[in-house]
């Protein structure tokens, strides 16, 4: 028989949640903004709405990916990059296994999309890739060996947080020039808004640079190279097989590819200098889908 769960991908203005078989394939959904300032209130109702899913589908268990940090052993949310957050303690795994009287097992929405890509997606069938997830800013996970890496806490892969210019504006994590300045939506709005004197958002930059605009050119080769050398980077480090592009941003690569590409020949090694860079088939469903195979996982016992 065909077992289900809920896939739950809680983002910073959407929450989504779905039913999902464990072949990935989504049997209903619905969504509800995103209010993770109101803390443990609004996670309890994530939890009533996802319980009223799961009896109707008679899931067995719930997985959540979100933004912000949560430590492994504890399924709370971490201070990372905003200490003073009021979701920061909240002990997201147990709210939504208690709510939803369901066995629940959370992490952060980059892991659990790159897990999404692993069973499902762009990465399946490899043992060792990286996922990056470029939207608002730039998340990331690694899939090495067959498996998510997760890290003595659990925040591995912050692949937004290299650092390429230590000259470079501050970033909330405390470093300086940080990947996510350069490479994210809010970073082309901010080189945008830089380079013409005035506030643009990221999808006026990339539309004006489809026109064919030359200052929307330049500013998304700024961002693209520097997402390039972000990948010669991580391919120094963990020589994977490919890497997986996914995040609202992606819908624009066909205008970043080329800088993109001529960033990662000039930073990677030459060995490295062929790893395929692909554009993930999963578009937005990537995150509740990941999340539901990964408790799936879990809950049989799976190490991931
Ligand atoms: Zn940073």
């Amino acid at each position: 028989m065909t077992r289900c769960a809920l896939g739950i991908d809680i983002g910073a203005t959407n929450t989504r949640i779905a039913v999902v078989d464990d072949q990935g394939n989504i049997l209903e959904s619905q969504h509800l903004p995103s209010n993770m300032a109101a803390g443990a209130p609004f996670f309890e109702e994530v939890g009533r709405r996802a319980a009223a899913l799961a009896r109707r589908h008679k899931a067995v268990a719930m997985g959540a990916g979100t933004a912000g940090q949560i430590h492994r052993a504890t399924g709370k949310y971490l201070p990372g990059l905003y200490p003073q957050a009021p979701w920061v303690g909240v002990p997201l795994r147990d709210i939504l296994a208690q709510t939803a009287e369901l066995p629940a097992f959370v992490d952060n929405d980059c892991k659990i999309h790159a897990y999404a890509e692993l069973k499902v997606g762009a990465g399946r069938g490899r043992r060792d890739f990286i996922s990056l997830t470029l939207g608002t800013g730039l998340g990331g996970g690694i899939i090495a060996g067959g498996r998510l890496v997760h890290g003595a806490k659990g925040i591995a892969g912050h692949m937004g947080h290299i650092s390429i210019d230590p000259q470079g504006p501050p970033c909330p994590c405390g470093n300086r020039g940080c990947l996510e300045l350069y490479a994210s939506g809010t970073a082309v709005a901010r080189l945008a808004s830089r380079a013409y004197g005035r506030e643009l958002t990221s999808p006026e930059v990339f539309q004006r640079a489809r026109d064919g605009e030359e200052k929307a050119l330049a500013v998304l080769e700024e961002m693209a190279t520097a997402l390039g050398r972000g990948l010669g980077a991580m391919a120094n480090m963990f020589n994977p097989e490919l890497f997986v592009l996914g995040g609202s941003i992606m819908q624009w690569y066909p205008l970043l590819e080329a800088a993109a590409r001529r960033g990662f020949r000039a930073s990677a090694m030459t060995e490295l200098q062929d790893t395929p860079i692909v554009i993930s088939p999963l578009a937005g469903e990537g995150g509740v889908i990941g999340a539901a195979l990964y408790a799936l996982d879990q809950l049989a016992g799976g190490n991931v």
